[in-house]
């Protein structure tokens, strides 16, 4: 038996190069699920936007059938109109994420720029796909294995390696530019942080620093000190090459 799948988009980037852009003639010996058959070819169904067979929208349940044409799709705009049936529910509200023990700085860049981010360097995976189950966060990750687990609905694999491209490649994935918002979570724990009267602090900081700032935040939960000092102007910079990436060339 043989069924014949088309990956669409960055779904290629978990193929055999040679795999690439092209149709797959797959040999099965047992019928399965769509889902359980593509990610035996590769990608993880948490990137899977959209399923085609045939003509017709599918969902993960579909049971692969002998000679099906099988398109799979990674975003609704590459769906042939009329045949868009999203395999996984909008996430609900502002984004919260996530991350395995690889993506340490670009947690602290997500937490700067005001999402709340999880990250231990201790997690295992079957911590981290529980918790972004139970507390429905997109669980960021450089282990496709991890994506394949049952339990994760919203992931993404990471495909930069340097933690700068890395922010970048999350902010386009999932449009952060608008919802930026400095000095709401801790970059070392991800505590909450509150506006703090100087007084309260002053003991803590450098002479210059109190002469030179007057807006303090504290975090709730660690009681690191942030102003719009070094912290602030570093994550401005860093948004602004975010958002206006270099012209190439
Ligand atoms: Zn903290």
């Amino acid at each position: 038996m043989l069924a014949y799948f088309t990956f669409h988009g960055g779904l290629n980037d978990f193929l055999p190069r040679r795999q690439r852009h092209t149709t797959i003639a797959h040999p099965f010996d047992w019928k399965a699920s769509i889902k359980d058959m593509l990610e035996s070819l590769g990608p993880p169904h948490p990137e899977v936007l959209a399923l085609v067979v045939n003509g017709a929208a599918v969902t993960f349940e579909y049971i692969v059938q002998p000679d099906d044409r099988i398109e799979v799709y990674d975003s609704a705009a590459q769906v042939p109109a009329g045949r868009l049936l999203p395999l996984i529910p909008p996430y609900p509200g502002r984004p919260r994420f996530i991350l395995d023990t690889h993506l340490g700085r670009l947690a602290a860049y997500l937490r700067m720029m005001g999402f709340d981010t999880l990250y231990r360097n201790d997690y295992d995976d079957e911590e981290l796909a529980r918790v972004s189950d139970v507390e429905q966060r997109i669980l960021l990750t450089r282990d496709i294995g991890l994506l394949k687990r049952s339990r994760v609905t919203w992931g993404y694999f990471v495909r930069h390696t340097t933690s700068l491209l890395s922010l970048q490649e999350i902010v386009q994935r999932y449009a952060l530019a608008p919802l930026a918002a400095p000095f709401a979570f801790c970059m070392k724990c991800n505590g909450t942080l509150s506006s703090v009267a100087r007084a309260d602090i002053a003991h803590r900081l450098k002479p210059e620093t109190l002469a030179t700032f007057d807006t303090f935040h504290r975090c709730q939960s660690c009681g690191q000190i942030y102003w719009k000092g070094s912290h602030y102007e570093k994550m401005a910079q860093m948004i602004r090459q975010v958002l206006e990436p270099p012209a190439q060339g």
